[in-house]
């Protein structure tokens, strides 16, 4: 477990990068309460965390652990109830992130073209550029021939792939991606899984990426950052050892086995934990937790 501030600031030697590459994200000691119907909730903490530039940093644990309360304070959209995060962002991109979540989070009304020209348009991109951008991003997930169609005509991986595209298309300097293949089929999982792979890998970008599937972790993360039950902290920071660029087929390896065993391994204690927590106070959510970490563990993610 992380739990020194100088340790946390010390980014794990990434061979992408060379032996030490530049931070990009730090949090330290950071917590979060929120006040439910029965008192305060400890959601999340204290935490360091520090992610290097061109990271794609996965984080997993069970059910209600923190990982979107520690998403949200990444993105600034609520603050630490204590600690301090600190982002070196230069200015790179034209969006300094970007978010997917996995409820699309995409407007109804504007067709598919317009969705990803307002999210350039809004900042300040002039709108030659934009659409030239919007086509070129629509292009690389597939989506070529739907620019002028409405989201509610397509289906939820596509729906889902505008969402990306979306939020690629600002080229953000940090990219924070909250389970955003969660709402979609083993098939559909795995075809966004590999084009984001390609993506990430051509483009190098700073990447925090929550999941429950293991498998996804270990194909897509050069870290896999394991968090315990509520009021998550660090369980474990692994370094994914497979070599980039990578392909699928490193799911077929003994290798890639044996890290998911070994995470799954950490996993599944505090997956007891959680679950014997909601038995406990009679809270159903216990129960579909084993279903989203089977999601992970299991063959049948591989569709
Ligand atoms: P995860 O994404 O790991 O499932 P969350 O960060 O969503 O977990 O939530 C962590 C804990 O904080 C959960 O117990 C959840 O019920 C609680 N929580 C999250 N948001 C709020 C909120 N706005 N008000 C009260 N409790 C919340
Ligand atoms: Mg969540």
């Amino acid at each position: 477990m992380t739990t020194s501030t100088e340790k946390s600031e010390q980014v794990p030697p990434n061979p992408r990068h060379g032996p030490r590459c530049r931070p990009k994200i730090i949090g330290r000691g950071l917590t979060r309460e929120y006040l439910g119907p029965q008192g305060i909730v400890e959601a999340l903490g204290p935490i360091d965390l520090t992610i290097g530039e061109g990271e794609f940093v996965c984080l997993v644990g069970p059910s209600g652990c923190g990982k979107s309360t520690l998403m949200r304070i990444v993105a600034g959209l609520i603050a630490p109830s204590s600690g301090e995060l600190e982002l070196h962002l230069d200015n790179s991109g034209t969006a300094p992130m970007s978010m997917v979540f996995q409820d699309y989070g995409i407007f109804p009304w504007k067709t598919v073209e317009a969705n990803i020209r307002v999210a350039l348009q809004v900042r300040k991109v002039p709108r030659k550029e934009a659409r030239e951008r919007a086509q070129m991003w629509l292009s690389r997930m597939g989506l070529q021939g739907f620019e002028d169609v409405y989201p509610g005509a397509l289906s939820g991986g596509m729906r889902q792939r505008v969402a990306i595209a979306r939020a690629l298309a600002v080229e953000p300097e940090v990219l924070l991606m909250d389970e955003p293949f969660a709402a979609l089929d083993a098939q559909m999982r795995q075809l966004l899984q590999e084009e984001l792979l390609t993506l990430c890998q051509e483009d190098n970008r700073t990447v925090l990426f929550v999941t429950h599937s293991l498998e996804e972790t270990i194909l897509l993360g050069d870290r896999v950052v394991v968090m315990t039950a509520r009021p998550g902290v660090l369980l474990d920071d692994k370094r994914v050892p497979f070599p980039r660029p990578r392909s699928t087929g490193i799911r077929d390896t003994a290798e890639f086995a044996g890290l998911r065993a070994e995470l799954w391994d950490h996993l599944r204690s505090q997956v007891d934990l959680t679950q014997g927590l909601a038995e406990r106070s009679g809270s159903p959510s216990g129960r579909g937790l084993d279903k989203d970490l089977g999601i992970g563990v299991g063959k049948e993610e591989r569709g």
